[in-house]
């Protein structure tokens, strides 16, 4: 991803940055697996009544249009939920990808004949996949085989699995097919209570090592850098809390939440503090530069911080 998108044809944005707009993008909650770690279980049927379907894909376009306009390409991760499940989400790609770099999280739970399509259509325009690889609900010969032909296809890809722990003891088989295969296998701590403990910090030193592998070897492409620093942090979880120090979320990177709602990051939108607005709002504006953090703790948009940056 190396030339940006419309960068030649696109007017100077309004308010530009010193480096790019990201945007994480709750597209909907709805999902076709009912993992047992999802940040959802026990939730589902008050979650599922946050989507949105009555807001077209069309106004998400204008949307992000007029992010474009304003910031310049940015940086949009779509998250969920399973937003492959959008509907018209090749679609909504093959806009976006005009105008940003787009990266997504998926189960591909695709049919082949969608990610034919996707691949035909969208391909290796500005895109990445962050592939989850949940083994309750897919076989690993059969996702092993859509991973690879998103990485023979040029796309920008990372197969991940979460650590729950009943899965930790098929970690190493895993890590090793996924390997034979020549794919990036990348193992995320579980965040979250399992009987009665609660993770990641529960975890051993041997469990630690055995989830971060050697995901720091990953550190030398960008893109994958990130999840391995992501992966550091979490199974390390420094717990100094964040608050009073100066962070950059709400300034260049915020959250969307399916209804439009902004926040400028995950701590504050799960207790809903000071949302930023709506997107939808003509109006609506990132931060003009950073501000003080009022939480008492971080997980994975730490890098934000000032100091970490
Ligand atoms: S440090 Fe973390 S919790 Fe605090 S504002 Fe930044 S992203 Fe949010």
């Amino acid at each position: 991803m190396q030339e940006s998108p419309r960068a030649e044809a696109a007017p100077l944005p309004t308010r530009p940055r010193p480096e790019r707009v990201q945007f994480q993008w709750q597209i909907q909650y709805a999902c076709n697996y009912r993992c047992p770690y999802c940040v959802f279980e026990g939730q589902w049927e008050s979650v599922l009544k946050l989507d949105r379907k009555d807001i077209k894909m069309e106004a998400w376009v204008e949307v992000w249009t007029r992010m474009h306009r304003t910031y310049g390409p940015g940086d949009i991760f779509i998250t969920g939920g399973e937003p492959s499940y959008y509907r018209g989400f090749v679609d909504l790609l093959k806009a976006l990808t005009e105008m940003h770099y787009v990266s997504f999280d998926t189960n591909l739970s695709w049919s082949w004949e969608d990610l034919r399509r996707f691949v035909k259509e969208v391909g290796k325009r500005y895109i990445r996949l962050d592939t989850s690889f949940h083994s309750h609900s897919v076989d690993v010969r059969e996702f092993i085989a859509k991973a690879s032909f998103i990485k023979d296809n040029g796309i920008n890809y990372v197969c991940r699995l979460v650590a729950w722990p009943p899965l930790l003891s098929k970690v190493e088989a895993f890590r090793e097919e996924f390997a034979k295969a020549g794919l990036t296998f990348v193992v995320y701590p579980f965040n979250g209570v399992y009987e009665g403990r609660d993770y990641p910090a529960a975890y051993t030193d041997a469990e630690r090592a055995l989830i971060q592998g050697r995901t720091h070897e990953l550190k030398g492409d960008m893109r994958n850098g990130e999840q391995a620093d992501f992966v550091g942090h979490m199974i390390n979880m420094h717990r100094e809390p964040p608050a009073g120090r100066l962070c950059r979320s709400g300034f260049i990177y915020a959250r969307v939440l399916p209804d439009g709602t902004v926040y400028r990051c995950q701590p504050y939108e799960s207790r809903w503090m000071e949302p930023l607005g709506n997107i939808f709002d003509e109006a609506f504006a990132l931060r003009e530069e950073p501000t003080l953090c009022r939480s008492q703790w971080c997980e994975f948009e730490y890098r934000y911080l000032v100091d970490q940056g």
